[in-house]
Parts: C-alpha cells; sequence; structure tokens
C-alpha cells in the first residue's frame, strides 16, 4: 500500500475534516467522503475547512470541493449520505471513522472486519479523546472487543476541545500512514487528554460476535443509541433513507403533531416526543427505549 491507495473518511464534521486535511497535507491521493449533513452556520468555528458560502450545502461535497482547490495532487470525492456497508467499495484500503456515534462506529467495525480492511476508530468529548487501529490481523482485536455493553462516551452536541479534535486527528494520521506504509501497528488504545497520552494493550474480548465472524450490525436496519450530552435516544438508519413525512403526518393525525419543519416532524410518542427527520433519523425525548425501538421500527419500515 502507499499513498495512492483510496481512502474512505466516514464523516465530515470536526474530526472527519481534520484527517481529511492532515491525509492531504501527507499526501494522500484519492480520498472519498460520506456525511449526509448539511454545513450549519454554528460548524463553522468548530470547523474550519468550511466558510459561510457553504452554509446548507452537504459537508461532504463542500469538504470535498475545498480539499480539491487547496491539495491539487489530491482528488477528494463527496458522497451526501451517511454510511452503508455499499460504500465501502473493493479499491478502498483504509477506512478513517468521523463519526459521533457508537452505532455505526459498530456497522464500521463489522464492515471493515467482514472485508479485511483497516479501520482507524476516534472519538472524542469535550475533554478527552481516543483512538483506536481495527487491524485486519487474524487475532487482532476489534472495536467491538472494548465496547461491548458500554455506554457511547461520544458528546454530539455541546462541542469538542479543537486541541483535543487535532491531537485525535494527528494520531488518526499517524496510524493510517503506518497502515499505508506497511510499518507494524499495534492493537493499542491511544487516550488523549490534551495534556497527555497514554497508550494501553488491548486483547480480543471472548465475548467479541465480530471476532467470530458474526456481524450483527451489518444486517440490522437501524441503531439506536444513547446521547448522553443530549440526554436522548437517538435512531440512525444504516442505509440512506428518504422517510415520507407527509404519510406520517396522515398516520399520526393532527392530534398527534407538535411541530413541523421544512424536512422533520416532531410528534408525540407516549409522554415525550419524536423527531422524525426526512433523511431516517429520529430523536427521542422523554421516551422510554422499547417504545423508541418500537416507533423506529414503524417509521423505518421494518418488520
Ligand atoms: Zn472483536
Amino acid at each position: 500500500m502507499a499513498l495512492d491507495a483510496h481512502i474512505l473518511i466516514v464523516g465530515a464534521g470536526r474530526l472527519g475534516t481534520r484527517a481529511a486535511e492532515r491525509m492531504c497535507t501527507a499526501g494522500a491521493k484519492r480520498i472519498t467522503l460520506c456525511d449526509y449533513d448539511l454545513v450549519l452556520a454554528e460548524n463553522l468555528e468548530e470547523q474550519p475547512l468550511y466558510t459561510s458560502a457553504d452554509i446548507g450545502t452537504p459537508k461532504a461535497q463542500a469538504a470535498a470541493r475545498h480539499l480539491n482547490a487547496t491539495y491539487p495532487g489530491t482528488r477528494a470525492i463527496g458522497i451526501p449520505s451517511m454510511f452503508s456497508p455499499e460504500l465501502l467499495t473493493d479499491d478502498i484500503m483504509l477506512i478513517i471513522d468521523g463519526t459521533d456515534n457508537l452505532g455505526t462506529r459498530l456497522m464500521l467495525n463489522d464492515a471493515a472486519r467482514a472485508k479485511a480492511v483497516p479501520l482507524l476508530i476516534a472519538a472524542a468529548t469535550k475533554g478527552r479523546g481516543m483512538v483506536f487501529p481495527v487491524l485486519p490481523k487474524r487475532g487482532a482485536p476489534c472495536w467491538q472487543c472494548i465496547s461491548k455493553g458500554k455506554v457511547s462516551a461520544d458528546d454530539c452536541a455541546s462541542g469538542i476541545d479543537p486541541v483535543v479534535a487535532d491531537m485525535v486527528a494527528q494520531e488518526q494520521v499517524r496510524l493510517a500512514l503506518d497502515i499505508l506504509h506497511d510499518r507494524p501497528v499495534e492493537p493499542e488504545l491511544t487516550l488523549i487528554d490534551g495534556a497527555r497520552n497514554a497508550r494501553i494493550a488491548v486483547h480480543v474480548n471472548p465475548a467479541c460476535e465480530a471476532c467470530r465472524g458474526h456481524f450483527e450490525y451489518l444486517g440490522a436496519p437501524f441503531s439506536l443509541d444513547y446521547c448522553a450530552s443530549r440526554e436522548r435516544m437517538i435512531a440512525r438508519p444504516n442505509a440512506p433513507r428518504v422517510i415520507d413525512l407527509m404519510a406520517l403526518r396522515a398516520d399520526v393525525g393532527a392530534a398527534g403533531i407538535i411541530k413541523e419543519y421544512a424536512s422533520a416532524l416532531l410528534v408525540k410518542l407516549g409522554g415525550g416526543s419524536a423527531l422524525v427527520h426526512a433523511h431516517g433519523q429520529i430523536e427521542f425525548s422523554g421516551v422510554e427505549s422499547s417504545a423508541a425501538q418500537e416507533f423506529a421500527k414503524r417509521v423505518l419500515r421494518v418488520r
């Protein structure tokens, strides 16, 4: 492998854009970014790749445009979509995780393991971050080995320290270059807290399904995670979806609607509410996880 290897970066937010720029600086030739979010005014400060002219356009495409303009040696492609296993085409040699939730990360882990592609996991909260390489080697531990049964530590709302985000991206790119240049990489978890880093050896977890070749997250139609900073459950479809909000509105009835937005519908659910986005993400507030699960199944039409 070398710098002309095709690299997939999943997520074009705080971490993904930083990793993408550093990979371009390091000489990467082919980068594909995927993200279904749009650039918002509030992103500009924490995601320096974007400018005010990008507001309202898909992050993946805006990021690719800037990278192509700044780094003529790189060919960047932006796909305005969430990650789904179909995006992992046979020519992709490395995946860089720039997501902000455990559900997508577990699916990435399964997809990377199933296709024997190295994956560089990253996560960050306000003051801390971590990086872990999932290596396609016999006996190497994976992300599920570490995270099985744990609650996501991501902070999807309140922002992360830009210094921590820089250090996380830097560590991902260091590992990426080692992998691309066929240098040895250890399956160590790197913990970053702004002031100092620690490396912890990781071993295969006997309870890990992915390490036994059973990829439960690849087949799952959606994931349901708890976001601690927003104190709500979030359902995310595992493939691009378009929800018929008109049909949902008719289904729920006028009494069940709390508020209508251009591309989302806030509906009553039990004693709480569910914000259904047209792209399929559902945010639950004051709803039990079993009720959230049932509602997500119904809206996403899962049998
Ligand atoms: Zn594992």
